[in-house]
């Protein structure tokens, strides 16, 4: 058995990490500034979209994406339950109905005509997943949303550094979120980027990002603007401090190389589970040219690995190996359950039976290949390889 204990995610700290980050605490302007501007600068040069705002998580973006869209109570919003419940909460607290869909059974992406098919008169905005880092079918939910006057906030947590089949990196056009919290691809700590091409939209999410103020702390500092700015509409304080941005633009310059990591880990998991009854890895979804690997996914199906999801877990766990669930469906989370009046939802059979079933593994660019090995050869253990009830 392992003699430390392997973390299902562990962020990828590099000396220069840290000594970017001393260097904003020692430089006197540790909030909001120019490590920020230069992180927003980053993701517009490497997407080559109109505006990049950095939040204090993409939770926050999302926030501000819903109030730029003027969200409110009798709107719907259509996305799938199985996701980060962060932007189910947002949605409820403006007072708005999310509209659940079910995703596909084996890609846990949403599906472009589940989604026309949930669409109504009050339908305001449309919230696809990029899951695990693969790319949903952007282009054709794009296309049914033009047609009925939708906006697609792309939830892109997963994906900083996707490429879709048609050779675009996500973000590069449209409106998407992603995360850089410590378990996701690149981290600030904390934080989120809101990426858009549309000009108005990216800059009200700008001014709802810092009091509604038309310009923000540093520019009002530093750039011998009037210390008073006018507040032109009442926002929120989702900043990204300095301290953070400047940690999250020395992850980011290092994306590709996590990526391409990832990617050997997770098809070595690939080879090393083949075989193994009742443990399902998520299928490819033809809409990826190039996956960013968030996630190792795999379903416990406990009638052919004799074990469930659960037991599974514990097991691993008391062979020193750390998993996650990446998620448990919305609709069935407590408040949910209990509010049936604020959500709706179309019949959601893969999105219950992976909900279930789902089990992240470990996944990190650190990893060794024989740490994949460990986990694989654990997993062939706890399994019976008969499968069936075990006695
Ligand atoms: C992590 C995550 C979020 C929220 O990100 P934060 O930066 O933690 O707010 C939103 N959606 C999905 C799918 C996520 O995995």
């Amino acid at each position: 058995m392992r003699q430390d204990f392997l973390p299902f995610a562990r962020p990828s700290i590099s000396e220069e990490d840290v000594a970017a980050v001393t260097e904003v605490l020692r430089s006197g302007w540790i909030t909001t500034g120019a490590r920020c501007n230069e992180l927003e600068a980053a993701f517009l040069e490497r997407l080559g979209t109109e505006r990049a705002v950095a939040t204090s998580s993409a939770t926050g973006a999302m926030h501000l994406a819903l109030l730029a869209l003027d969200i409110g109570p009798g709107d719907e919003i259509v996305t799938p339950s199985m996701t980060w419940i962060s932007t189910i909460n947002m949605i409820v607290r403006l007072g708005a109905t999310p509209v659940f869909i079910d995703v596909d059974r084996d890609t846990l992406m949403v599906r472009p005509a589940a989604i026309e098919a949930a669409i109504t008169e009050r339908t305001r905005a449309i919230i696809p997943v990029d899951y695990a880092g693969a790319a949903a079918e952007l282009p054709t939910i794009r296309a049914i949303a033009a047609k009925h006057g939708i906006p697609v906030i792309e939830d892109a947590a997963h994906a900083v550094g996707t490429r879709r089949r048609c050779g675009e990196e996500v973000g590069a056009t449209g409106t998407a979120i992603f995360s850089l919290h410590p378990i996701k691809n690149i981290t600030s700590g904390e934080g989120g980027v809101l990426v858009t091409d549309d000009v108005e939209f990216g800059d009200r999410v700008r001014r709802l990002r810092f009091h509604g103020l038309g310009v923000d702390a540093w520019e009002r500092g530093q750039q011998g603007r009037s210390p008073q700015a006018e507040v032109l509409e009442p926002g929120f304080k989702y900043n990204l401090p300095d301290m953070n941005a400047v940690l999250g633009h020395s992850q980011f310059k290092r994306l590709d190389g996590f990526i391409d990591r990832r990617r050997d880990l997770a098809l070595r998991y690939r080879e090393r589970l083949e075989g193994v009854p009742g443990i399902l890895p998520l299928g490819d979804s033809a809409e990826t040219d190039r996956h960013a690997w968030h996630l190792f996914i795999v379903r416990v199906d406990s009638e052919s690995a004799g074990i469930d999801r659960e037991g599974l877990m514990a097991a691993l766990k008391s062979r020193n190996i750390g998993t996650g669930i990446h998620f448990r469906a919305a609709h069935g989370q407590r408040w949910f359950v209990d509010h049936p009046d604020r959500w709706r939802s179309a019949d959601l059979p893969n999105t219950e039976w992976n909900s279930d079933r789902i089990c992240s593994l470990p996944l990190f660019p650190a990893m060794r290949d024989e740490d994949v090995d460990e986990v694989a050869e654990a997993i062939r253990a706890i399994v019976p390889s008969t499968g069936g009830v075990p006695a």
